[in-house]
């Protein structure tokens, strides 16, 4: 199996010492760099995680608005 490993980088320094910092309102992940201290939000849930894939062994909510 391949798995992708994001890095998340400092958009500022580039640093990968970043640590998380709670979750926007959107629920986006959010980071701190370590090294310059600069807040911000980092990539969005990949499809990975779309709701149409959690289904698993059961019924998936199909929804047909
Ligand atoms: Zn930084």
């Amino acid at each position: 199996m391949l798995s992708k490993t994001v890095v998340h980088q400092c958009r500022r320094g580039g640093s990968a010492r970043l640590r998380k910092n709670g979750h926007a309102d959107n629920g986006a992940q959010q980071a701190k760099c370590l090294e310059c201290g600069r807040t911000f939000t980092l990539s969005p849930k990949g499809p990975r995680y779309d709701q149409r894939f959690k289904g698993a062994g059961g019924s998936p909510p199909t929804r047909t608005a």
